[in-house]
């Protein structure tokens, strides 16, 4: 299994040209060695290429993109910034800039997390002084633009962090006026664990030239982590969570759940078990889901329930569990959700449950980050899958739009599904 040795590569960050400020920063992070995304990414990222890098879960793509940003600011002070990271959630907004805070040790750079929920006033008067690199939501960034209190004229690169999440229907009108406003003539950097090839078409409209740098290899979810299913039918879910609590005693896990609905309930029976369970949702006022989210970085929370909204980015080292209570919608959300674990080459093991009728979900996530996973039990919870129908069938689902599959296909010569796959058995 790999370690956190095996992501090192040869490479050394004093090859790479940084500043003494820079190489001082980031031995004070413990930043020994860079990892093969940021080995790859930097030097071209310092060259001004756009570049769309794709990259496991867990390799450091904040510091890939925040290590050039850093070193390529102008000295002189700009009102506007000079760098925008647009990220989809509050809480990744917030943790970007503390990698920004962070390796920016030493140098005078004003960075700024600018998110819905807080008071606009607030992040307002942060700006006041002039900003160098905002970090933000897309729905705040505009509604600074539109109150005249940010400008992009000075923006000389522009991130997409989690780019296919940033791209995907929800956000992508956004984007494309927060684009729309800055000099044509910037730096686009897109990273994700995941770029399926339709977002990468989609990509190039907004860039230039860009070079597409792959770091993940077939696999894409982290081969340090252990991945299970459980079968198990929906009214046993809740006392199957308990028992695998109870086997498995986490240091720290997080519980998803597909709806916010669905996280309340499932934290309101936990926490009279287990007291240091907490939840986070979209629907919670941005003071409670800070407050939880500082708790649950403090290891002061065990056991975090929460919907999609902690899935993609979010780094606690603590985190050795993820326990999908509700199979993810989508295969890419899979992949991101079990790479809250296993970050850096540590180890971190992950469950899904899945209802005897989810068979399909399971099939199209194995498809997708083409690898098996493997059936757990506890005693007392023996489920038998019902049959998912004709298997050939599966391999159509495998090429739909939102999941695309891995070429060549994954079951060996011909793409045939192995018998193991067939459920029903
Ligand atoms: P990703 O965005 O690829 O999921 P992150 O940028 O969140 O990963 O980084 C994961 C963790 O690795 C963070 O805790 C970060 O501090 C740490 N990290 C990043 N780069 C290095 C490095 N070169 N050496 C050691 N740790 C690193
Ligand atoms: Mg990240």
């Amino acid at each position: 299994m790999p370690t956190a040795e095996s992501l090192r590569s040869d490479a050394t960050f004093d090859q790479m040209d940084l500043s003494d400020e820079m190489l001082a920063a980031l031995a004070k992070a413990g930043y020994e060695h860079p990892t093969p995304v940021q080995a790859g990414l930097i030097p071209r990222a310092l060259d001004g290429i756009d570049v769309m890098g794709q990259a496991r879960t867990g390799t450091g793509k904040t510091a890939a993109f925040a290590i050039p940003i850093l070193e390529g600011l102008r000295g002189d002070v700009k009102r506007g910034p000079q760098a925008l990271v647009l990220v989809p959630t509050r809480e990744l907004a917030v943790q970007v800039r503390d990698e920004f805070v962070k390796l920016a040790e030493g140098q005078r750079v004003r960075s700024v997390a600018l998110y819905g929920g807080k008071p606009i006033r607030q992040q307002i008067e942060k700006m006041r002084g002039g900003v160098d690199v905002a970090i933000g939501t897309p729905g705040r960034l505009l509604d600074l633009m539109q109150r005249g209190a940010l400008s992009l004229g000075d923006v000389d690169i522009i991130v997409l962090d989690e780019a296919d999440r940033m791209l995907d229907i929800g956000f992508r009108p956004d984007i494309e006026k927060i684009l729309r406003r800055a000099p044509n003539d910037r730096q686009t950097l897109l990273l994700s664990a995941t770029i399926p090839p339709p977002v990468e078409r989609l990509a190039r409209k907004y860039m230039d030239h860009p070079e597409v740098l792959n770091f993940s290899p077939a696999e894409i979810s982290g081969d340090t982590i252990d991945q299970y299913y459980f079968t198990v039918d929906g009214e046993r879910k809740f006392d199957l969570l308990v028992a695998l609590l109870e086997r498995e005693q986490p240091k720290q896990a997080i519980i998803f759940c597909r709806t916010k609905r669905g996280v309340d309930k499932i934290h309101h029976r936990l926490q009279r078990k287990y007291p240091d369970a907490e939840c986070i949702h979209g629907d919670l006022a941005q003071r409670v889901r800070d407050r939880v989210m500082a708790a649950f970085r403090a290891g002061k929370v065990r056991l975090l329930v929460a919907t999609d909204v902690v899935g993609r980015g979010i780094d606690v080292s603590g985190i050795s569990h993820i326990i999908n209570y509700d199979i993810p919608q989508f295969c890419d959300d899979y992949v991101h959700r079990v790479g809250r674990t296993g970050r850096m080459g540590r180890e971190g093991v992950a469950y899904t449950f899945v209802a005897p009728e989810e068979g399909n979900e399971l099939t199209r996530i194995e498809v997708r980050i083409n690898r098996l996973l493997d059936r757990a039990e506890i005693a007392g919870f023996e489920t038998i899958a019902k049959p998912t129908g004709d298997p050939s069938a599966l391999d159509e689902l495998a090429d739909g739009e939102e999941a695309p599959a891995p070429k060549p296909p994954p079951f060996g010569r011909g793409g045939r599904m192995p018998r193991r796959y067939r459920r029903a058995l």
